[in-house]
């Protein structure tokens, strides 16, 4: 049942002598886990079709956004039924309202919300926003967590930059990257010993409120609930990431989920339905100093693309209008993390699966997997020769140790089955 990846591995080919390792965002090229990436040709529901024609159970989802599942067919019809007025035009629209109306009814503490092109935009807009609010320069981050590819992110990043073990960006100033401060995940007394050497110079603690760029990591208990309280304290602009969890965890986020509000929270992924969107927002004393109301100048030419906002608009109208959505993930994901825990267990290798709503994921550790330090101590040599076994026998799961796995709605109990014998023959296989 092994694939034989031929055309995958033509296009491969072709596609290094003309993009930067055949790729246009690193992760894709399979360099972590070694091997060909595999190139897609079209995808429905649950299911990934290569360029070779064989079928994949998909548990990437385009990293995310696919919550409903591929080509969901309302976010295509609205699509088809918006292109032919125009793709773009560069002046406010209806839908851009309807779009932030929608977003603030499902994430109550936005008074206003921002629109723009990709999850890294909004991360970066936020920060500059809460430098600007604050008038201080420093910001905390966490390691492991990714908030996109903006300078002063690529601290101690999870994602790309943790999968290719790159512990310094070249062409990162070090006046740029020496604001950014980092904690370990679930530490809140490194957080608080970093807020007291830079007293009154930090701005924003950016986190994601449940990791998903080094595997899937929980906060514990009172995380999150120690840094609302530190800054509140403080007067520091508190950041939640939702780029990933926003609209999955619940309609409301990992806000909503976890019962704690953040000052700013950025948005990508779900919140364009498979378009490339992002959006910053938060309270009205903070948004306010977002040009033109404010000097905190922010801007895109695509930004708040009508196609961008119908596809965007339609996949979380049908979120927000049938919650039993999330019941159903959560109820998937739980036979998924069943299913696995027995072929693991039985197989007898130390592991650690982690969870939270429709994201979760595999560690190969004897520790529990807390923190990016956890995370990278794990068997993940393993894990990349699992990969390769459930991907030769159709599962397309994250190409490193270092990514969570997502879970769609078009996902059927028998695909789950499915999976899970697969993870049964590949654990004999590779151990
Ligand atoms: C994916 C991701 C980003 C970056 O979003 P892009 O759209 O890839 O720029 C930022 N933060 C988190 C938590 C993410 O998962």
């Amino acid at each position: 049942m092994t694939g034989t990846y031929t055309r995958s591995k033509e296009l491969f080919e072709r596609a290094q002598q003309s993009i930067p390792g055949g790729v246009n965002s690193p992760v894709r090229a399979f360099k972590g886990v070694g091997g060909t990436p595999i190139f897609i040709e079209r995808a429905k529901g649950a299911y990934l079709y290569d360029a070779d024609g064989k079928q994949y159970i998909d548990y990437i989802n385009s990293w995310g956004p696919m919550i409903l599942g591929h080509a969901h067919e309302p976010v295509v019809k609205a699509i088809q039924d918006k292109v032919a007025n125009s793709t773009s035009f560069g002046a406010p629209t209806e839908l851009e309202i309807a779009m932030a109306e929608l977003i603030k009814s499902m994430a109550p503490n936005v008074d206003l919300v921002r629109m723009v092109n990709s999850g890294t935009e909004a991360c970066m807009s936020a920060i500059r926003l809460a430098r600007g609010y604050t008038g201080r320069n420093k910001f905390i981050k966490f390691e492991g967590c990714y908030h996109g590819h903006a300078d002063a992110f690529l601290v101690k990043a999870g994602s790309g930059v943790a999968t290719f073990n790159i512990q310094t960006v070249p062409g990162v100033p070090a006046g740029v990257s020496g604001d950014t401060l980092t904690a370990p995940f679930n530490d809140l007394e490194a957080v608080e010993k970093l807020v007291q050497e830079h007293k009154n110079e930090i701005a924003a603690i950016i986190t994601e409120p449940v990791a998903g760029n080094m595997g899937c990591i929980l906060p514990k208990e009172g995380f999150l609930e120690g840094l609302r309280a530190l800054c509140d304290r403080e007067g520091i602009v508190l950041i939640f990431d939702e780029v990933m969890t926003g609209f999955r965890l619940a309609a409301g986020g990992a806000q909503a989920r976890l019962g704690i509000n953040a000052d700013l929270v950025t948005y990508g992924k779900v919140i364009g339905g498979g378009m490339p969107v992002g959006a910053f927002g938060g309270r009205q004393e903070i948004m306010q100093h977002i040009a033109p109301l404010g000097n905190v100048y922010q801007a895109g030419t695509l930004s708040g693309n009508p196609i961008a906002m119908i596809a965007g608009y339609t996949m979380l109208k049908e979120l927000k209008d049938n919650p039993g959505i999330y019941k159903e993930l959560d109820e998937k994901t739980a036979i998924l993390k069943n299913g696995l825990n027995e072929v693991l267990e039985a197989s007898g290798t130390p592991y650690v699966i982690n969870q939270l709503g429709s994201m979760i994921s595999v560690h190969f550790s004897d520790k529990p997997v807390t923190d990016f330090a956890s995370a990278g101590a794990a068997n993940n040599a393993l894990f990349n020769k699992f990969f390769h076994a459930m991907l030769n026998r159709g599962i397309y799961l994250a190409p490193s140790a270092f990514e969570t796995w997502f879970i769609c709605n078009a996902l059927s109990k028998a695909d789950i089955e499915r999976t899970v014998e697969m993870a049964a023959e590949s654990l004999k296989e590779i151990l």
